[in-house]
C-alpha cells in the first residue's frame, strides 16, 4: 500500500472522514502554499470539524422526519397578510427554543401552517437543535404502540430527546379518550423541558369537543399556552388560489 493509502486508512479508522477523502488535496495544498506545520494541522482539524458538523446536521435532518422541506425565503407574506413577516423572522434566532417557549399556529387548511413550522424546524436543525416533526395522527399511533413496536418506541424516545417537537394537524382526525390521555401525558412530560410547535385547524373553543373532556382540555391548554406565542392565521388557501393544472 502506498503511504497515501496508509494515511487514508488511518484516517478512516479514526473516523477522520475529511482526511480520508481529501488527504492528497490537503498535502498538495500545503505544499503549494508552503504552509507551516501549525497551519497544516489547523487546516486538517478545521476540515474535520466542518465535515463532522455537516454529517451531524444531515443526521439531525433525517431524524426530524419532515414531510417536505420548506423555507421562509419562498413564503409569500403578501399573500398571507394575517401573519407578520417581522414576527416570524424574529423567531429565526431560535431564542424561543432556548427559553422553552411553544408556538401554536391555528387556521384553516392551506394557509401555510405546515410550511412555516417545517421552515422553522429546518432552520433550527441548521443551528444545531434536535427536532422531531410528527402529525398528531402518527404521534397517537406511536404513543399507543410504543410498548409493542420498536419503531414506535424509538420515535417516542426521539421526541423526548428533542429540543423541539412539531406536532402538525391537531384536530384533523377525531381523538379517542385514551388518546387524549396519552396526549396529556406527553405534553406534561415535555412541559418546560422541550419547545412544542402545534398546528391546528380548530380554534381553542373547539378543543373541548376534540379532546372529549373539559378538565383534560384545560390542563393541556394550560401547559401549552403558559409560555407560548399564538398565531391565528386567516385567509384563503394558498393551494386553492394557486391550483396547478396539467391542461
Ligand atoms: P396548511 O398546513 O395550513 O394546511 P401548507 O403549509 O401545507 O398549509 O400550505 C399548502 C401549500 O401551499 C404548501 O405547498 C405551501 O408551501 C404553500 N403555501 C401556503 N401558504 C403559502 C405562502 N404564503 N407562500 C408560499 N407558499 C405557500
Ligand atoms: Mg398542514
Amino acid at each position: 500500500m502506498s503511504k497515501i493509502e496508509d494515511l487514508k486508512q488511518q484516517g478512516l479508522s479514526l473516523k477522520l472522514y475529511n482526511l480520508y477523502e481529501c488527504v492528497e488535496a490537503l498535502i498538495k495544498d500545503a505544499e503549494l502554499k508552503d504552509s507551516s506545520y501549525q497551519e497544516f494541522l489547523e487546516t486538517v482539524l478545521e476540515g474535520e470539524i466542518r465535515t463532522k458538523e455537516k454529517r451531524a446536521q444531515e443526521i439531525r435532518l433525517k431524524n426530524a422526519c419532515f414531510p417536505t422541506l420548506k423555507s421562509l425565503d419562498n413564503f409569500d407574506f403578501d399573500f398571507q397578510k394575517s401573519i407578520s413577516k417581522k414576527k416570524i423572522n424574529r423567531l429565526l434566532d431560535m431564542d424561543w427554543i432556548d427559553d422553552i417557549f411553544n408556538l401554536i399556529f391555528l387556521g384553516p387548511p392551506g394557509v401555510g401552517k405546515t410550511h412555516i413550522c417545517v421552515a422553522l424546524g429546518y432552520k433550527a436543525i441548521e443551528m444545531g437543535y434536535r427536532v422531531t416533526y410528527t402529525t398528531m395522527d402518527h404521534l397517537m399511533y406511536a404513543l399507543k404502540t410504543s410498548d409493542i413496536s420498536r419503531k414506535s418506541k424509538s420515535k417516542v424516545n426521539k421526541i423526548h430527546s428533542s429540543d423541539l417537537v412539531i406536532i402538525d394537524e391537531v384536530g384533523y382526525l377525531p381523538i379517542t379518550r385514551d388518546e387524549a390521555n396519552l396526549f396529556f401525558k406527553l405534553v406534561s412530560e415535555l412541559y418546560e423541558q422541550t419547545s412544542i410547535v402545534i398546528t391546528s385547524n380548530k380554534g381553542f373553543e373547539d378543543w373541548n369537543e376534540l379532546l372529549g373532556d373539559p378538565a383534560l382540555t384545560t390542563a393541556i391548554l394550560d401547559r401549552l399556552t403558559y409560555k407560548c406565542e399564538l398565531f391565528n392565521i386567516t385567509g384563503k388557501s394558498y393551494r386553492l388560489e394557486h391550483r396547478q393544472s396539467i391542461v
